[in-house]
């Protein structure tokens, strides 16, 4: 028997159908480059950590970064779990409230691909009940489930649109699915629009539950650590199933380092200076020929349509310069996403977008000149 044959026999029938979360990196394994697709923070400062006692186990969840979480996000350290990133906290959710064949989550579309894959992966159902045209929730689809899903999944604001999701809505859920759903915010670009955070509603509703990263505005994606907020009786059940372990010791050192109040000034400095690159992006983008759309964004990327997308794409990948292609996504055809990178990497795309136009109106041209 061939390992492939092996494999296909043993194999969960349900992983053997499911397919693999398309991340960034693993879609395009080129290593130099201008990397402008998944929503990183261009560049940080280099970090040093000082290794020592690596000969014991860390801390089940480091102490300084649990402290320093809770401060910046003003919670209570008890409302505050650490994990492998926010992605390891979507996993936990799905692992300790659904049983695999029996429970369902729900996702509203176009929206961040974990969810689906982690349900998947762990035999869980999902239920899409897409965002409407303004890409806001449809509270009223939502609420019909009532009872027949025990998490809902609601990225806000949302990934790969960029848009915001109306607070008001988000309580509407809260409510209507107090006794019979948890309620999870995905806020990891919640740093762009500080003013959305749900983190202040946490000790009300013991139902909500907020997932925050280090991975974007913290410029830390390499990293691995992500948070999750909530009542502690619900971080309760998700401790009964996270890997002992879940964080190094150098992860816990350097995560707790960037929680400083300095470092949390810094963030808010990159912060600052992102949004002014995106304000800058958006106008350029608004005066192409072939746009077609762009979406107001609060994050740091910007989605937007056109016609070219394939040889927009195609062009700036042959230039070194990555970005996503949404258009596999629901609703979300001839889609393009930016991210919004540093000084460097955005003049190299706003470069690389002139030219484009350059080689399209020669393009025309030569049509032009064939046709006489
Ligand atoms: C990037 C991202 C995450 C993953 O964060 P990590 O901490 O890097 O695992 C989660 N949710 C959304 C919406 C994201 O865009």
């Amino acid at each position: 028997m061939s390992s492939t044959d092996i494999v296909q026999k043993l194999v969960r029938k349900d992983i053997r159908q499911m397919s693999a979360y398309q991340s960034a990196s693993r879609e395009q394994t080129i290593s130099s480059g201008c990397w402008l697709n998944a929503n990183e923070a261009g560049g940080n400062e280099s970090l040093t950590v000082l290794l020592e006692h690596l000969n014991r186990y860390p801390d089940f969840q480091p102490q300084q970064v649990v402290e320093n979480y809770a401060r910046y996000a003003g919670v209570k350290p008890a409302n505050v779990l650490v994990s492998r990133g926010a992605d390891e906290g979507i996993e936990l959710l799905i692992r300790s409230f659904c049983q695999a064949q029996h429970d369902s989550i729900l996702i509203c579309p176009p929206t961040y691909g974990m969810y689906r894959v982690s349900a998947t992966a762990q035999g869980v159902n999902t239920i899409s009940v897409p965002l409407t045209q303004e890409y806001q929730l449809d509270v009223e689809s939502i609420s019909t489930y009532k009872g027949q899903c025990k998490v809902i999944f609601v990225c806000a604001p949302n990934n790969p649109t960029g848009t915001k999701i109306k607070q008001q809505d988000i309580f509407t859920l809260l409510e209507v699915f107090k006794e019979d759903a948890l309620v999870v915010v995905d806020e990891a670009y919640i740093e762009f629009c500080s003013a959305q955070t749900m983190a202040p509603f946490i000790a009300q509703h013991p139902n909500l539950v907020i997932l925050r990263t280090l991975s974007k505005a913290f410029a830390l994606a390499g990293l691995r650590c992500g948070f999750t907020l909530a009542h502690n009786n619900v971080l309760a059940m998700m401790k009964k199933i996270i890997a002992p372990y879940p964080l190094s010791q150098p992860v816990a050192t350097l995560a707790a380092n960037a929680l400083t109040p300095a470092n949390i000034a810094i963030m808010h400095t990159r912060v600052t200076d992102i949004l002014a690159r995106k304000q800058r992006t958006l106008a350029l983008l608004k005066n192409q020929p072939w746009i077609e759309h762009i979406l107001p964004s609060a994050t740091n990327f910007v989605l937007f349509k056109t016609k070219k997308a394939k040889s927009l794409f195609d062009f700036l990948n042959r230039k070194g310069i990555l970005i996503r292609n949404q258009s596999s996504q629901p609703t979300l055809d001839n889609c393009l996403r930016v991210s919004i990178g540093n000084e460097d990497e955005m003049k190299k795309f706003y470069c690389a977008v002139e030219e484009f136009n350059q080689v399209n109106l020669n393009q025309v041209s030569l049509l032009g000149s064939n046709k006489q």
